[in-house]
């Protein structure tokens, strides 16, 4: 039940009344009928606090196609993502300077007690709360990152047709190999898997958001392995090792061609083109179309 804008509550059992922040809209009192309405609820703790997740029954007309402009989008060297159109959508770090150092501070605290520990010995509630408050700051991170890529994806899916975006899997193995070839030290150099291992989380929950709100507006996602996106001119087509210059600026060594531009702002190109030779059945790519159609009935988090 709703009492205001920001707050509702609602009857948990074993437990009784629990008031919690209304952050979505969501069909109840005079905007519930039949076909749309609440079916569901549960409680999920995350390091931050609970929430409140409900399930929702929705009927939403099927969208009329979209008619913007197509677009590809490359996980760009030096910014987050990269547009065919040649514009990016970048973000600062998740963390404060302020938060950054005191993470840093817990990880040193909590390996000060992490070594401390006699082996058998249960954790002390001083290492138990470091993990704790270490567990908060991540958990900051995350929601703030999540919460860059809601916006960012909405506003594409709100601007673009058809989206090109590369195939999580077969991208990583091949990242993974021009890492050492093409750009040595560029994974080789991370701290450790860990880094490329949330850069690909975040690339993964990247793409569902667009599935979804692009379906949801009659547009596409369109998943292509693009093992040459990087290395291939998206003026004239050529694939040659030494096209690119340096990680971020792509030089065309075509004498005819001579195209020279963005490195990522290129593979975005190379990626839109792709996603079109897919969809119209032309082109050497093998390729896995997801149009997601919004599912009947589907977890709204609050
Ligand atoms: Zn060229």
């Amino acid at each position: 039940m709703r009492l205001n804008r920001r707050w509702g509550w609602m009857w948990v059992p074993k437990i009784g009344h629990v008031l919690f922040r209304w952050t979505r809209d969501l069909p109840v009192g005079k905007h519930a009928d039949k076909e749309n309405r609440v079916t569901g609820a549960r409680l999920v703790k995350e390091a931050a606090g609970w929430h409140v997740v409900f399930r929702v029954q929705s009927q939403a007309p099927e969208p009329a196609p979209h008619t913007g402009p197509t677009v590809g989008i490359d996980r760009g060297v030096t910014r987050p993502l990269a547009l065919s159109d040649g514009t990016f959508r970048d973000h600062g770090p998740w963390l404060t300077h302020g938060e950054g150092e005191r993470l840093r501070r817990l990880e040193k605290t909590k390996e000060r007690r992490r070594r401390a520990r006699r082996p058998g010995e249960k954790n002390s509630r001083r290492l138990t709360r470091t993990y704790d408050q270490i567990a908060r700051l991540r958990a900051t991170a995350k929601r703030r990152a999540v919460d860059w890529q809601h916006k960012i994806t909405t506003e594409i899916a709100e601007t673009f047709s058809r989206i090109g975006m590369e195939d999580l899997a077969i991208t990583n193995m091949v990242r993974s190999a021009r890492g050492t070839r093409e750009t040595p030290g560029r994974n080789v150099r991370q701290k450790a898997g860990l880094n490329r291992a949330i850069a690909a989380e975040a690339w993964g929950r990247t793409v569902t958001m667009l599935e979804c709100k692009s379906a949801d507006r009659g547009g596409s996602v369109v998943k292509v392995p693009a093992p040459n996106t990087s290395r291939c001119c998206s003026a004239c087509g050529l694939t040659t090792p030494g096209n690119r210059e340096t990680q971020a600026r792509f030089v065309c060594k075509n004498p005819g061609c001579g195209f020279e531009g963005n490195a990522d702002t290129n593979a975005g190109r190379n990626i839109d083109r792709a996603a079109g030779q897919a969809v119209s059945g032309r082109g050497d790519f093998g390729v896995t179309r997801s149009t997601k159609r919004r599912p009947p009935t589907r977890p709204h988090a609050v």
